[in-house]
């Protein structure tokens, strides 16, 4: 490349030569006014500016700039030799004594008190009369932190029907002023400062009703009356109640449960012996269940009456004594409903849903149909063997020596052998302590309420 300066008669191609860092097509050249004895200063080369200080100073600035960027810019992804971000939150350790303790405002919400353990403190009691009516009683309270809170149950319930009952079913409603003036005269006698709260009493006061052995329970909770005695429990009497007590034929017998008792049961009958049997039961205050057959009750009807109105009762033991375990379903059911509708015709009541099976034999499909009939079966736990034995001191013997509390023992009213040996029996079981019950009314004492499809055999003497 030749280059000459007119205007200085200066040849660069001199300068060309010598530094030989011509790059590019354009030169500019800078020289002193004193022509080719300048030193060149610098060149422009296609933008580059070489050899000169300003030049590399500004390189060395710009590699600075560079490097403190890139020391203080975000790491991005992928750049290679720096930390690459995951998806998870980066990992930063900050020096404990770096920041103060990190505090956080939690609003305050009002969390609901976690359950404290409460504890019951209750009592049930069962009382019966005459083993129909069945009462149940639970009281007490269910003792908290916040305060006790008062439990109160109470339950009558017919055994025979199942059916539980109401105040309108035990209390004649017309004559309710009567006992509620019988119930201000008990609380009353309770408690003396109770008077000024008696103008309060109502029928809500007669809500928590029991029978009672000695006559109608009424309990009375804490908060029914200011008076701040807690539970109070009163009796009206069953012959003060009188007329007003709709069950008042039921209970003119009464059973302490504290004391033993057995169940006499007779079957086959009715026969003539069955009136020796109940002038014996009479004579000395005592009660049996009779298991007729179906086909004889229409023969002494007069009987059955006798039976009921003595405070025994009266159930199904067949229509024919026909051997279930060799008959089907519906034959049992025949049997069964056949022999219980006659029974009613005669004593205006349906028999409690209990019967004893003929010959005691029984098998699945009698159990199922009396469970589907809705009936139990009436087993025996002393069997003195009096259709055997036809000797009255025979069957004396064998009765005594087995009885028990809860015995249900097996007789058969058709042998005058048996009524005779009752003679002895009835007045020596009552002499040792005996309760002489209905099957009916043992049942529901020992087991309560009478479960369909369950044979109930009553308690045998452990030394036999
Ligand atoms: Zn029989």
């Amino acid at each position: 490349m030749k280059v000459f300066d007119e205007n200085t008669n200066v040849d660069y191609t001199f300068f060309s030569k010598i530094r030989g860092i011509l790059l590019g097509n354009s030169l500019a050249v800078s020289v002193g006014k004193d022509g080719s004895k300048k030193r060149f200063r610098r060149f422009f080369v296609g933008g580059f500016i070489v050899r000169s200080k300003v030049f590399w100073l500004v390189v060395l600035a710009l590699v600075v700039l560079i490097a403190v960027i890139s020391c203080h810019a975000p790491r991005g992804i992928g750049s290679a030799g720096l930390d690459i971000i995951t998806p998870s939150a980066p990992i930063i350790v900050i020096p404990d004594d770096e920041y103060p303790p990190y505090e956080y405002d939690e609003p305050e919400i009002e969390q609901p008190l976690p359950p404290e353990p409460g504890e019951l403190d209750i009592t049930t009691e069962t009382k019966f009369i005459a083993g129909r009516y069945a009462g149940f009683l639970t009281w007490g309270y269910f003792r908290h932190s916040t305060g006790d809170l008062a439990v109160i149950e109470s339950l009558v319930r017919d055994t025979y029907t199942g059916a539980e009952l109401t105040l309108a079913d035990i209390i004649e409603m017309e004559e309710i002023e009567k006992v509620l003036s019988l119930l201000a005269e008990a609380v009353l006698a309770h408690a003396t400062d109770s008077a000024p709260y008696l103008d309060l009493i109502d029928e809500d006061w007669l809500a928590h009703l029991v029978i009672d052995h000695d006559g109608l329970g009424v309990l009375l909770p804490p908060d029914i009356a200011p008076w701040e005695l807690g539970f109070m429990y009163v009796v009206l009497p069953y012959e003060e109640l009188d007329e007003t007590f709709k069950l008042g034929i039921e209970i003119g017998i009464r059973i302490p449960p504290h004391r033993p008792m057995v169940a006499l049961t007779f079957d086959d009958g009715p026969s003539p012996y069955t009136e020796k049997i109940l002038d014996i039961l009479e004579a000395h205050g005592g009660r049996a269940t009779f298991c007729v057959l179906g086909y004889r009750i229409q023969r002494q009807p007069e009987t059955l009456i006798r039976a009921i109105a003595l405070g025994s009762e009266v159930v199904g033991h067949s229509w024919d004594h026909a051997d279930f375990t060799r008959l089907g379903s519906n034959a049992i059911t025949n049997q069964i409903t056949r022999t219980s509708t006659a029974i009613e015709e005669v004593i205006g009541q349906s028999p409690p849903p209990i019967m004893r099976a003929p010959f005691g034999q029984i098998n699945n499909t009698v159990i199922n149909t009396t469970r589907d009939l809705g009936y139990s079966l009436l087993h025996w736990s002393v069997d003195p063997r009096d259709w055997e034995y036809r000797d009255p001191d025979s069957i004396y013997y064998n009765i005594m020596r087995r009885v028990t509390e809860g015995s249900i023992i097996l007789l058969h009213d058709i042998h005058p052998s048996t009524a005779e040996a009752m003679l002895r029996v009835i007045p020596r079981l009552i002499a040792d302590g005996f309760q002489l019950v209905t099957a009916s009314e043992l049942i529901a004492y020992h087991y309560g309420e009478l479960e369909p499809g369950v044979q109930y055999v009553g308690f045998r003497n452990a030394s036999w």
